[in-house]
């Protein structure tokens, strides 16, 4: 039932709504502290009133994804991810479909924080967590099966201790560069433009967002070819495509790949016309960063306001699924907003199309470049 639900690709509830779904969404809030529940005193059951509104946007907030006040299947599905406590559940690593919830996250922190290395804390049961599992359960001696049941959350409380996390995965973070920093030809870099096929994205000022990230992308890509990067685009030319692709898909297509880098292509829009500006994007919470994303998204940054007089609007961490389920670093650049006449008469030039490419191409290769060249 709950599963369906958030299975519904046109889920989309907001402020006005009224039925089961909602009623829901309601409960489950409910459940997380989020929102006052008590019928007795007259709070509705199946409305979407202004303290539910409320309460999405800070759930939202919570997690790192838009904050819109709707609850589509995006949200729904955090939302149902969000119920899971340690031990609720007997988890595991299964290929092709992977369990996803807080459960799993606070596994992945308390292995960290043990020491072993489970990959992001994003949540998400992947092949790196079922390694890390493994190697624990090896290290204290019970049956190495990657299942995580009662055995395993025995041990876990037995050896739960308060270690600030971040630092193990510090230095792993910067082993595993400092490995990568051997120049950009022979990488795999994924190129992702935004949207595509009947999803044009924002549109503004005879702009379509889509159209500007192919032709961005086209850009990066005979850049970064030409000195030997491999090059894969996550999805064809707009105009080749009868279906959106979602986000899952493109991460899919980049971890299936083998990527190093991930690179998605975007920009925004705002009804006042006044916001303009670039940021980019990286995965992060409150509790966890990519930090080789970070480092990343900055170079990207910086490159682009360097070459640029778009208006910094510096990088921010979130959890959009491309971020979150990507394996290698990965950032979303959001290159100006069509909705801005500024930004959007300099989108417009082909010139201007060409520097942000060759910024984004010229940090590609300043991630990769070996320490002893770097100035
Ligand atoms: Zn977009």
């Amino acid at each position: 039932m709950n599963q369906t639900l958030a299975a519904l690709p046109g889920l989309q509830l907001s402020r006005g709504a009224t039925g089961a779904a909602v009623a829901e969404v309601r409960d489950r809030l409910g459940r997380l502290g989020l929102l006052r529940v008590n019928v007795d005193s007259g709070d509705p059951v199946d409305e979407f009133d202004a303290d539910l509104d409320a309460a999405v946007r800070v759930f939202q907030q919570q997690r790192g994804i838009t904050v819109d006040g709707i609850v589509g299947s995006k949200t729904f599905r955090r939302i149902e991810e969000a119920r899971w406590n340690l031990g609720d559940r007997v988890i595991s690593f299964t290929y092709g479909h992977l369990t996803a919830g807080d459960d799993i996250a606070e596994l992945q922190h308390r292995l960290n924080s043990l020491g072993f290395d489970p990959g992001r804390i994003d949540g998400i049961f992947g092949p790196d967590t079922d390694s890390a599992v493994r190697e624990f359960q090896r290290n204290v001696g019970i049956d190495v099966d990657g299942t995580c049941g009662p055995q395993m959350w025995r041990e876990l409380d037995r050896l739960n201790r308060t270690v600030t996390g971040g630092t193990p995965q510090q230095l792993r973070s910067d082993h595993y560069h400092s490995m990568t920093k051997t120049g950009a030809a022979n990488k795999v870099v994924v190129l992702d433009p935004g949207h595509g096929g009947p999803d044009y994205g924002h549109v503004g000022h005879r702009l379509a967002e889509s159209i500007v990230a192919d032709d961005v992308s086209r850009r990066i890509e005979g850049r970064l070819a030409a000195i030997g990067t491999q090059v894969l685009m996550s999805r064809p030319m707009s105009h080749e495509m009868d279906n959106e692709v979602d986000e899952s898909a493109r991460a899919q297509f980049a971890n299936d790949n083998g990527a190093d880098l991930v690179v998605s292509l975007h920009v925004d829009a705002e009804p006042t016309g006044n916001a303009a500006g670039i940021s980019t994007y990286y995965f992060g919470h409150d509790e966890d960063r990519s930090v080789l994303g970070q480092r990343f998204a900055d170079t990207v940054q910086a490159e682009i306001v360097r070459r640029t007089d778009l208006t910094d609007c510096r990088t921010h961490a979130k959890t959009w699924d491309l971020l979150r389920m990507t394996r290698m670093p990965a950032v979303r650049v959001e290159f100006g907003y069509v909705s801005s006449a500024h930004d959007a008469s300099r989108l417009s030039e082909a010139t201007f199309r060409d520097v942000i490419a060759e910024a984004i191409a010229g940090a590609v290769v300043r991630y990769f470049t070996p320490e002893t060249d770097a100035e």
